[in-house]
């Protein structure tokens, strides 16, 4: 069973059914879906690419990204979906990492041919064309067992070099059907839509959508544009989208600034399911307010994909709970197919509400990372993935986050976490966005720094700030130092980059 056998079995049964959307318009039914992946798979394996071969897509959100996708599947390749913003000399790392022999690129992504492939293909050109065009024979998917690779993730290399991490067909299976137990129900009629890069969670999202038979909606500006999906919504029946907390906030902006209620906001979107990063209480309320029940919080990561915890919509619409405000500060509980635990750095686990690493046990975990044993080892322990995360669990089995273990300041023997620091910042009014880090500090070891965005237009003064920590939080805890900024350094999927604030400081 391989993944291409999901894009079959809707191509047999609905091949009329609408299924790829470039924009507001029909890219593609599930029959010519198939029928395109079909003969790209043909051609892929008469141009001497065998099963388990890597194929690169280097590429802006692009209606043919999941026709590439499954047309790899369908050839029993593995794909390595890269993210669009790289740089050059780091794609071709990846690509000669991966040992990849064929890639996808947009031409505004890729503009000059990239070191180390056989072929490189522009997905806008004649030549993609006649690669994705039908072909005449029949192509059956190849034999793919569950522990093969379909997918080779590249983690950022915040921290090193990045790591291409092996997931499996058996890991999209199992993420893509505890998508339908944990997170939303899907009918074949609803919509998903590709805000968010599709190299990363948000691509993940097609699995569960071809899943359903449902239909998959790439922008046409091929990213977030606010007022762009808020009239797709309308105009293809309300979307669900997969979002980071920095997209859901572009979001809701958009909504008060418009003055759109939750029941206009309901006619665009079904369910936004955020991750990836923190999303604090007060802007999650504020998400909550103005656009309505439409949202699901997941916590997963590269290693375990889209599947580690969930916090229903049920949980967050739950406020008469007593401990709403613990709750809607958490990840949720541990998704259907995975175990939770919080461990010591032994891997022992520790008892509930005691802060520890945070480690997952299940079908969805990753293989290990490619050509990589030492890490592998290092990251999977006895089955258990140590996720580098930093958290808690309560009695009721909700994981509340502290931060990367990196993250992590220790200022006077004493720990901090930022992220406890920001949620106080973001209540300071005038606060738009917050990140906190440790600052190298002779006399504590380290100090606590806080880099604001103030609301625009608004008088926000560092004085106004520390007043309120003092009002609000321990005073070790209190940043030793804030710094206004425009706005904070982000990657392509809405994460701070806490490297780059913290070499600000030096
Ligand atoms: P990646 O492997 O790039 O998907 O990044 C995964 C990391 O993002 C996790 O290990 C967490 O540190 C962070 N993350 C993911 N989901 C959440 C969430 N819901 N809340 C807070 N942090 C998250």
């Amino acid at each position: 069973m391989s993944l291409a056998h999901l894009l079959v079995r809707h191509a047999l049964q609905s091949p009329q059914q609408p299924a790829i959307f470039d924009g507001t318009q029909m890219h593609a039914s599930y029959g010519q879906w198939a029928a395109r992946s079909e003969g790209l798979a043909q051609r892929l394996r008469d141009a001497g690419l065998a099963p388990g071969d890597r194929v690169v897509l280097f590429m802006r959100n692009h209606p043919r990204y999941l026709e590439v996708m499954w047309g790899a599947w369908w050839a029993g390749l593995v794909v390595v979906p890269v993210n669009a913003k790289l740089h050059t000399r780091e794609v071709e790392w990846i690509i000669d990492n991966a040992q990849a022999r064929w890639a996808f690129v947009s031409s505004d992504v890729a503009p000059e041919p990239l070191a180390g492939l056989e072929r490189q293909i522009d997905i806008d050109s004649p030549e993609a064309d006649a690669l994705l065009a039908p072909a005449a024979g029949e192509t059956p998917p190849a034999e793919r067992a569950p522990d093969d690779t379909a997918w080779l993730f590249y983690t950022s290399g915040t921290t090193g070099r990045p790591k291409g991490v092996m997931i499996t067909h058996r890991n999209l299976m199992t993420m893509g059907l505890t998508y339908f137990i944990d997170v939303d129900a899907v009918s074949p009629d609803e919509a998903i839509v590709y805000g968010a890069p599709m190299s990363h969670g948000a691509g993940l999202y097609a699995v569960p959508y071809l899943m359903a038979g449902a239909r998959h909606v790439v922008p046409s500006s091929g990213g977030v544009d606010p007022a762009e999906l808020f009239a797709l919504g309308r105009a293809l029946g309300p979307l669900s989208a997969f979002a980071a907390p920095t997209i859901v906030k572009r979001l809701v902006d958009h909504a008060e600034e418009t003055g759109l209620g939750a029941e206009e906001c309901a006619l665009s979107f079904k369910t936004i399911v955020y991750g990836g990063a923190p999303m604090y209480v007060a802007d999650i309320q504020r998400a909550l307010r103005i656009m309505g029940p439409r949202f699901v919080q997941i916590y997963g990561q590269g290693e375990t994909p889209m599947v580690a915890t969930a916090l229903s919509r049920r949980h967050l619409a739950d406020i008469g709970h007593p401990r709403h405000l613990a709750r809607l500060a958490s990840v949720g509980v541990a998704q259907t197919p995975v175990q939770v635990r919080i461990a010591d750095e032994h891997g022992r686990a520790l008892p509930l509400g005691e802060i520890g690493e945070v480690l997952v046990k299940g079908d969805t975990v990753m293989a290990g990372y490619w050509r990589n044993e030492a890490a592998t080892a290092s990251a999977i322990r006895d089955g258990w993935l140590f996720t580098g995360d930093v958290g808690c669990l309560d009695e009721d089995g909700f994981l509340t986050l502290k931060d990367r273990s990196k993250d992590l300041i220790i200022s006077g023997g004493s720990n901090i976490y930022p992220r406890e620091v920001e949620e106080v910042l973001l209540n300071c009014r005038g606060v738009s966005e917050a990140a906190v880090v440790g600052a190298p500090d002779p006399e504590w070891g380290e100090v606590v720094v806080a880099f604001v965005v103030p609301e625009a237009g608004s008088p926000l003064t560092v004085d106004m700030l520390d007043r309120h920590c003092l009002e609000h939080i321990a005073r070790f805890k209190r940043p030793k130092r804030y710094v206004l900024v425009q706005q904070l350094p982000k990657n392509n999927y809405g994460k701070v980059l806490k490297t780059e604030l913290r070499s600000m400081l030096h």
